[in-house]
Protein backbone atom coordinates (compact mmCIF):
# COMPACT_ATOMS: atom_id res chain seq x y z
CA UNK A 1 0.00 0.00 0.00
CA UNK A 2 1.09 3.24 -0.67
CA UNK A 3 2.32 5.52 2.37
CA UNK A 4 3.49 9.04 2.82
CA UNK A 5 7.37 9.99 3.23
CA UNK A 6 6.45 11.78 6.40
CA UNK A 7 5.36 8.54 7.84
CA UNK A 8 8.83 6.27 6.95
CA UNK A 9 10.96 8.87 8.79
CA UNK A 10 12.15 6.93 11.85
CA UNK A 11 9.96 7.98 15.29
CA UNK A 12 12.99 6.53 17.02
CA UNK A 13 15.21 9.11 16.07
CA UNK A 14 12.77 12.01 16.08
CA UNK A 15 12.03 11.24 19.26
CA UNK A 16 15.67 12.34 20.84
CA UNK A 17 15.14 15.29 19.71
CA UNK A 18 11.60 15.77 21.30
CA UNK A 19 13.25 14.50 25.24
CA UNK A 20 15.25 18.46 24.95
CA UNK A 21 14.49 20.41 26.98
CA UNK A 22 12.64 22.92 26.19
CA UNK A 23 14.24 25.90 28.53
CA UNK A 24 11.24 28.48 29.39
CA UNK A 25 9.33 28.69 26.47
CA UNK A 26 6.29 27.13 25.42
CA UNK A 27 5.35 26.24 22.34
CA UNK A 28 1.73 26.64 21.05
CA UNK A 29 0.25 25.32 17.89
CA UNK A 30 -2.54 27.50 16.70
CA UNK A 31 -5.29 25.93 14.77
CA UNK A 32 -8.48 26.88 12.37
CA UNK A 33 -10.76 25.68 9.98
CA UNK A 34 -9.69 26.94 6.58
CA UNK A 35 -11.98 28.31 3.91
CA UNK A 36 -13.64 24.60 2.83
CA UNK A 37 -15.08 24.67 6.03
CA UNK A 38 -14.14 21.09 6.60
CA UNK A 39 -10.04 21.59 6.06
CA UNK A 40 -8.14 22.45 9.65
CA UNK A 41 -4.62 24.54 9.49
CA UNK A 42 -2.22 24.90 12.23
CA UNK A 43 1.07 26.86 12.44
CA UNK A 44 2.85 27.39 16.33
CA UNK A 45 4.53 29.91 17.80
CA UNK A 46 7.11 30.02 20.85
CA UNK A 47 5.48 32.10 23.77
CA UNK A 48 7.59 33.25 26.95
CA UNK A 49 5.91 31.62 29.64
CA UNK A 50 3.00 29.13 29.75
CA UNK A 51 -0.53 30.28 29.44
CA UNK A 52 -2.64 30.06 32.00
CA UNK A 53 -5.99 31.46 30.31
CA UNK A 54 -7.43 32.60 26.86
CA UNK A 55 -6.64 35.84 27.75
CA UNK A 56 -3.12 35.38 27.86
CA UNK A 57 -2.86 34.28 24.35
CA UNK A 58 -2.03 36.61 21.42
CA UNK A 59 -3.95 37.40 18.22
CA UNK A 60 -1.77 36.32 15.26
CA UNK A 61 -2.31 36.19 11.28
CA UNK A 62 -1.92 34.40 8.65
CA UNK A 63 -2.09 34.38 5.03
CA UNK A 64 -5.89 33.80 3.85
CA UNK A 65 -5.26 33.40 0.30
CA UNK A 66 -3.33 30.27 0.56
CA UNK A 67 -6.45 28.70 2.39
CA UNK A 68 -9.64 29.75 0.29
CA UNK A 69 -10.42 32.42 2.82
CA UNK A 70 -8.97 36.04 1.02
CA UNK A 71 -7.66 37.67 -2.53
CA UNK A 72 -4.49 37.63 -2.53
CA UNK A 73 -4.36 41.97 -2.77
CA UNK A 74 -6.03 41.62 1.34
CA UNK A 75 -4.66 38.68 2.88
CA UNK A 76 -4.26 38.82 6.07
CA UNK A 77 -6.49 36.84 8.03
CA UNK A 78 -6.79 37.11 12.01
CA UNK A 79 -6.62 34.55 14.49
CA UNK A 80 -8.37 34.82 17.98
CA UNK A 81 -7.40 32.26 20.55
CA UNK A 82 -10.73 30.95 21.71
CA UNK A 83 -9.92 27.12 23.26
CA UNK A 84 -7.29 26.15 24.75
CA UNK A 85 -6.13 22.62 24.82
CA UNK A 86 -2.93 20.66 26.40
CA UNK A 87 -0.49 19.06 23.54
CA UNK A 88 -0.67 15.38 23.10
CA UNK A 89 2.26 15.75 20.55
CA UNK A 90 4.70 17.87 22.39
CA UNK A 91 3.07 17.55 25.64
CA UNK A 92 2.98 19.97 28.90
CA UNK A 93 3.44 22.97 28.70
CA UNK A 94 3.07 23.46 25.11
CA UNK A 95 -0.43 24.18 23.91
CA UNK A 96 -3.20 23.11 21.44
CA UNK A 97 -5.01 26.77 20.74
CA UNK A 98 -8.15 26.43 18.42
CA UNK A 99 -9.02 29.81 17.02
CA UNK A 100 -11.46 31.94 14.84
CA UNK A 101 -11.06 33.64 11.89
CA UNK A 102 -11.24 37.34 11.20
CA UNK A 103 -11.11 39.22 8.18
CA UNK A 104 -8.65 41.97 7.16
CA UNK A 105 -11.01 44.31 8.57
CA UNK A 106 -11.64 42.37 11.28
CA UNK A 107 -15.40 41.18 10.14
CA UNK A 108 -15.80 37.51 11.00
CA UNK A 109 -15.15 35.59 8.03
CA UNK A 110 -17.50 33.61 5.88
CA UNK A 111 -16.26 29.70 7.05
CA UNK A 112 -16.32 31.25 10.86
CA UNK A 113 -19.47 29.45 12.17
CA UNK A 114 -18.36 29.66 15.76
CA UNK A 115 -19.37 33.36 15.77
CA UNK A 116 -22.95 33.27 15.46
CA UNK A 117 -22.93 29.81 17.21
CA UNK A 118 -21.83 31.51 20.11
CA UNK A 119 -24.38 34.62 20.17
CA UNK A 120 -27.18 31.86 20.25
CA UNK A 121 -25.89 29.45 22.62
CA UNK A 122 -25.08 32.85 25.05
CA UNK A 123 -29.40 33.31 24.33
CA UNK A 124 -29.95 30.51 25.80
CA UNK A 125 -27.81 29.45 28.90
CA UNK A 126 -29.81 29.13 31.20
CA UNK A 127 -31.63 26.02 29.37
CA UNK A 128 -28.51 24.55 30.15
CA UNK A 129 -28.05 22.89 26.24
CA UNK A 130 -26.25 20.12 25.79
CA UNK A 131 -24.83 17.63 23.36
CA UNK A 132 -23.13 14.53 22.34
CA UNK A 133 -21.28 14.01 18.91
CA UNK A 134 -20.85 10.54 17.32
CA UNK A 135 -18.02 11.44 14.63
CA UNK A 136 -18.20 8.55 12.42
CA UNK A 137 -15.02 8.12 10.10
CA UNK A 138 -12.98 6.18 7.82
CA UNK A 139 -8.84 5.60 7.45
CA UNK A 140 -8.14 5.26 4.12
CA UNK A 141 -3.75 4.71 2.83
CA UNK A 142 -2.21 7.47 0.86
CA UNK A 143 -4.14 5.99 -2.34
CA UNK A 144 -7.07 6.77 -1.26
CA UNK A 145 -8.39 2.99 -0.97
CA UNK A 146 -9.91 1.93 2.59
CA UNK A 147 -7.12 0.76 5.06
CA UNK A 148 -6.65 -2.85 4.87
CA UNK A 149 -8.80 -3.32 2.02
CA UNK A 150 -7.60 -5.91 -0.72
CA UNK A 151 -6.38 -3.37 -3.23
CA UNK A 152 -7.98 -4.87 -6.30
CA UNK A 153 -11.36 -5.80 -4.38
CA UNK A 154 -13.59 -5.91 -1.51
CA UNK A 155 -13.60 -7.54 1.59
CA UNK A 156 -16.23 -9.78 2.94
CA UNK A 157 -20.11 -7.92 3.24
CA UNK A 158 -21.12 -5.87 6.26
CA UNK A 159 -21.57 -7.99 9.55
CA UNK A 160 -18.82 -9.08 11.78
CA UNK A 161 -17.15 -5.89 11.30
CA UNK A 162 -19.44 -3.80 13.81
CA UNK A 163 -17.85 -3.45 17.19
CA UNK A 164 -15.53 -6.57 15.93
CA UNK A 165 -12.16 -7.50 17.27
CA UNK A 166 -9.43 -9.53 15.55
CA UNK A 167 -7.21 -8.76 12.17
CA UNK A 168 -9.80 -9.93 9.74
CA UNK A 169 -12.43 -7.72 11.55
CA UNK A 170 -11.03 -4.36 13.13
CA UNK A 171 -8.84 -2.75 10.72
CA UNK A 172 -6.56 0.29 11.87
CA UNK A 173 -7.17 -0.41 15.75
CA UNK A 174 -4.01 1.07 16.78
CA UNK A 175 -4.77 4.92 15.24
CA UNK A 176 -8.19 4.29 17.41
CA UNK A 177 -6.04 3.95 20.52
CA UNK A 178 -3.62 6.59 20.13
CA UNK A 179 -6.38 8.98 19.34
CA UNK A 180 -8.38 8.06 22.09
CA UNK A 181 -5.33 8.47 24.90
CA UNK A 182 -4.40 11.55 22.75
CA UNK A 183 -7.87 13.08 23.26
CA UNK A 184 -7.74 12.47 27.02
CA UNK A 185 -4.61 14.00 27.71
CA UNK A 186 -5.47 17.26 25.94
CA UNK A 187 -8.52 17.69 27.52
CA UNK A 188 -11.29 16.86 24.87
CA UNK A 189 -14.71 15.52 26.67
CA UNK A 190 -13.90 12.33 24.70
CA UNK A 191 -16.52 9.89 25.68
CA UNK A 192 -16.07 6.51 24.05
CA UNK A 193 -15.17 4.94 20.54
CA UNK A 194 -16.33 1.45 18.56
CA UNK A 195 -15.57 -0.02 15.49
CA UNK A 196 -17.67 0.41 12.59
CA UNK A 197 -19.96 -1.47 9.72
CA UNK A 198 -17.92 -1.04 7.32
CA UNK A 199 -14.65 -2.39 7.83
CA UNK A 200 -11.92 0.61 7.89
CA UNK A 201 -14.91 3.00 9.08
CA UNK A 202 -14.54 3.35 13.27
CA UNK A 203 -16.32 6.32 15.81
CA UNK A 204 -15.75 8.53 18.78
CA UNK A 205 -18.07 10.31 20.71
CA UNK A 206 -17.59 13.60 22.51
CA UNK A 207 -19.59 14.71 25.03
CA UNK A 208 -22.02 16.02 26.87
CA UNK A 209 -20.62 19.30 26.31
CA UNK A 210 -22.52 22.35 26.97
CA UNK A 211 -23.27 24.92 24.34
CA UNK A 212 -20.29 26.37 22.09
CA UNK A 213 -17.87 23.66 23.59
CA UNK A 214 -19.75 21.34 21.61
CA UNK A 215 -17.98 22.73 18.50
CA UNK A 216 -14.74 23.78 20.16
CA UNK A 217 -14.19 19.73 21.68
CA UNK A 218 -15.34 18.22 18.71
CA UNK A 219 -13.52 20.20 16.21
CA UNK A 220 -9.76 19.60 18.19
CA UNK A 221 -10.62 15.69 18.50
CA UNK A 222 -10.68 15.93 14.62
CA UNK A 223 -7.21 17.99 14.90
CA UNK A 224 -6.03 15.64 16.83
CA UNK A 225 -7.08 12.54 14.73
CA UNK A 226 -5.61 13.69 11.64
CA UNK A 227 -2.25 14.54 13.20
CA UNK A 228 -2.26 11.18 14.75
CA UNK A 229 -3.11 9.40 11.36
CA UNK A 230 0.07 11.70 9.99
CA UNK A 231 2.55 9.77 12.03
CA UNK A 232 0.99 6.22 10.89
CA UNK A 233 0.86 7.34 7.03
CA UNK A 234 -3.06 7.30 6.99
CA UNK A 235 -5.15 9.54 6.16
CA UNK A 236 -8.65 10.05 7.76
CA UNK A 237 -12.19 10.87 5.85
CA UNK A 238 -15.30 12.38 6.70
CA UNK A 239 -17.01 11.90 3.40
CA UNK A 240 -20.06 10.76 4.16
CA UNK A 241 -20.41 8.12 1.50
CA UNK A 242 -17.07 6.93 1.09
CA UNK A 243 -18.15 3.62 -0.82
CA UNK A 244 -20.74 3.57 -3.06
CA UNK A 245 -22.90 0.45 -2.93
CA UNK A 246 -23.57 -2.03 -0.13
CA UNK A 247 -21.38 -0.08 2.28
CA UNK A 248 -22.50 1.66 5.20
CA UNK A 249 -21.89 5.43 5.06
CA UNK A 250 -20.45 7.73 8.06
CA UNK A 251 -22.72 9.88 10.07
CA UNK A 252 -21.71 12.41 13.10
CA UNK A 253 -25.36 11.76 15.05
CA UNK A 254 -25.97 14.52 17.47
CA UNK A 255 -27.83 14.12 21.14
CA UNK A 256 -29.50 16.43 22.58
CA UNK A 257 -31.04 17.75 25.59
CA UNK A 258 -31.78 20.81 27.81
CA UNK A 259 -32.04 20.68 32.02
CA UNK A 260 -35.82 20.30 31.41
CA UNK A 261 -35.39 17.50 28.97
CA UNK A 262 -33.11 15.61 31.53
CA UNK A 263 -35.71 16.36 34.68
CA UNK A 264 -38.67 14.21 35.80
CA UNK A 265 -41.36 14.30 32.94
CA UNK A 266 -38.75 15.44 30.69
CA UNK A 267 -39.85 13.01 27.54
CA UNK A 268 -42.36 16.00 27.09
CA UNK A 269 -40.33 18.37 26.20
CA UNK A 270 -38.35 15.95 24.26
CA UNK A 271 -41.56 15.22 22.15
CA UNK A 272 -42.38 19.29 21.92
CA UNK A 273 -38.45 19.55 20.51
CA UNK A 274 -39.04 16.57 18.00
CA UNK A 275 -42.02 18.86 16.59
CA UNK A 276 -40.19 21.72 15.59
CA UNK A 277 -38.12 19.60 13.68
CA UNK A 278 -40.53 17.93 12.13
CA UNK A 279 -41.99 21.30 10.55
CA UNK A 280 -38.46 22.85 9.51
CA UNK A 281 -36.44 19.55 8.10
CA UNK A 282 -35.17 21.06 4.73
CA UNK A 283 -33.19 23.46 7.27
CA UNK A 284 -31.71 20.87 8.65
CA UNK A 285 -30.96 19.30 6.17
CA UNK A 286 -29.41 22.34 4.62
CA UNK A 287 -27.50 23.08 8.04
CA UNK A 288 -25.95 19.55 8.47
CA UNK A 289 -22.88 19.18 6.02
CA UNK A 290 -20.63 22.12 4.28
CA UNK A 291 -22.57 21.20 0.96
CA UNK A 292 -25.87 22.62 2.04
CA UNK A 293 -27.60 19.01 1.46
CA UNK A 294 -25.97 17.70 -1.36
CA UNK A 295 -23.41 15.86 0.28
CA UNK A 296 -25.71 14.06 3.03
CA UNK A 297 -27.78 13.02 0.00
CA UNK A 298 -25.42 10.31 -1.02
CA UNK A 299 -25.75 9.09 2.65
CA UNK A 300 -29.50 9.75 3.64
CA UNK A 301 -31.07 7.20 1.69
CA UNK A 302 -33.40 5.42 3.50
CA UNK A 303 -31.16 2.24 3.81
CA UNK A 304 -27.97 1.50 6.00
CA UNK A 305 -29.70 2.42 9.42
CA UNK A 306 -30.61 5.89 7.66
CA UNK A 307 -33.52 8.01 6.77
CA UNK A 308 -34.62 9.57 3.27
CA UNK A 309 -33.05 12.93 2.82
CA UNK A 310 -36.94 13.73 1.85
CA UNK A 311 -38.47 12.85 4.85
CA UNK A 312 -38.90 13.69 8.97
CA UNK A 313 -39.63 11.05 10.68
CA UNK A 314 -39.21 10.28 14.66
CA UNK A 315 -39.14 6.99 16.99
CA UNK A 316 -38.32 5.36 19.93
CA UNK A 317 -35.32 2.86 19.04
CA UNK A 318 -35.60 4.01 16.05
CA UNK A 319 -32.30 3.35 13.86
CA UNK A 320 -34.03 4.43 10.30
CA UNK A 321 -35.68 7.17 11.25
CA UNK A 322 -34.51 11.15 11.50
CA UNK A 323 -34.69 11.66 15.34
CA UNK A 324 -34.29 8.40 17.32
CA UNK A 325 -35.53 8.61 21.30
CA UNK A 326 -33.14 6.05 22.76
CA UNK A 327 -35.26 2.64 24.56
CA UNK A 328 -33.95 3.76 28.25
CA UNK A 329 -35.23 7.60 27.57
CA UNK A 330 -38.53 5.94 27.17
CA UNK A 331 -38.50 4.28 29.86
CA UNK A 332 -37.05 6.57 32.27
CA UNK A 333 -39.44 9.32 30.64
CA UNK A 334 -36.66 12.05 30.75
CA UNK A 335 -33.09 12.24 29.21
CA UNK A 336 -32.01 12.93 25.64
CA UNK A 337 -33.01 12.65 21.94
CA UNK A 338 -30.64 11.82 18.72
CA UNK A 339 -30.47 13.70 15.53
CA UNK A 340 -29.38 11.13 13.05
CA UNK A 341 -29.28 13.62 10.25
CA UNK A 342 -25.82 15.31 10.17
CA UNK A 343 -23.35 14.15 8.23
CA UNK A 344 -19.50 13.10 9.25
CA UNK A 345 -18.06 16.30 7.61
CA UNK A 346 -20.77 18.50 9.27
CA UNK A 347 -19.58 21.60 10.81
CA UNK A 348 -20.93 21.06 14.56
CA UNK A 349 -21.03 25.16 15.46
CA UNK A 350 -24.16 24.56 12.16
CA UNK A 351 -25.46 21.71 14.35
CA UNK A 352 -25.90 22.84 17.36
CA UNK A 353 -27.11 26.32 16.27
CA UNK A 354 -29.63 25.13 14.05
CA UNK A 355 -30.87 22.81 17.34
CA UNK A 356 -31.39 25.48 19.80
CA UNK A 357 -32.91 27.84 16.85
CA UNK A 358 -35.77 25.49 16.00
CA UNK A 359 -35.80 23.84 19.78
CA UNK A 360 -35.41 26.97 22.01
CA UNK A 361 -36.07 29.73 20.03
CA UNK A 362 -39.05 28.10 18.56
CA UNK A 363 -37.79 29.55 14.67
CA UNK A 364 -40.38 27.98 11.91
CA UNK A 365 -38.83 29.86 8.71
CA UNK A 366 -37.11 28.20 6.17
CA UNK A 367 -34.07 30.95 6.61
CA UNK A 368 -32.28 31.87 10.22
CA UNK A 369 -33.95 34.80 11.97
CA UNK A 370 -31.46 37.84 12.63
CA UNK A 371 -31.69 38.46 16.10
CA UNK A 372 -29.94 42.32 17.65
CA UNK A 373 -28.67 42.49 20.61
P1 LIG B 1 -25.56 5.35 20.03
O1 LIG B 1 -26.33 4.40 20.88
O2 LIG B 1 -26.44 6.17 19.17
O3 LIG B 1 -24.44 4.68 19.26
P2 LIG B 1 -23.37 6.60 21.57
O4 LIG B 1 -23.17 5.85 22.84
O5 LIG B 1 -22.41 6.35 20.47
O6 LIG B 1 -24.91 6.38 21.09
O7 LIG B 1 -23.33 8.16 21.85
C1 LIG B 1 -24.17 8.80 22.76
C2 LIG B 1 -23.73 10.23 22.96
O8 LIG B 1 -24.75 10.91 23.68
C3 LIG B 1 -22.46 10.39 23.78
O9 LIG B 1 -21.62 11.34 23.13
C4 LIG B 1 -22.94 10.97 25.10
O10 LIG B 1 -21.99 11.83 25.67
C5 LIG B 1 -24.17 11.73 24.66
N1 LIG B 1 -25.15 11.98 25.74
C6 LIG B 1 -25.46 11.20 26.80
N2 LIG B 1 -26.39 11.77 27.59
C7 LIG B 1 -26.69 12.96 26.99
C8 LIG B 1 -27.59 14.02 27.32
N3 LIG B 1 -28.38 13.99 28.39
N4 LIG B 1 -27.63 15.09 26.49
C9 LIG B 1 -26.85 15.14 25.39
N5 LIG B 1 -26.00 14.17 25.04
C10 LIG B 1 -25.90 13.09 25.82
MN1 LIG C 1 -22.68 5.57 18.50
MN1 LIG D 1 -22.21 4.81 14.67
MN1 LIG E 1 -26.02 7.03 17.26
Amino acid sequence: MATSASAQLSKQVKKVYMELPQGDKVQAMYIWIDGTGEGLRCKTRTLDSEPKSIEDLPEWNFDGSSTHQSEGSNSDMFLKPVSMFRDPFRRDPNKLVLCEVLKYNKKVAETNLRHICKQIMDMVYNEHPWFGMEQEYTLLGMDGHPFGWPSNGFPGPQGPYYCGVGSDKAYGRDIVEAHYRACLYAGVKIAGTNAEVMPAQWEFQVGPCEGIDMGDHLWVARFILHRVCEDFGIVVSFDPKPITGNWNGAGCHTNFSTKPMREEGGLKHIEEAIECLRSRHPYHIRSYDPKGGSDNARRLTGFHETSNIHEFSAGVANRGASIRIPRTVGQEQKGYFEDRRPSANCDPYAVTEALIRTCLLKETGEEPCEYKN
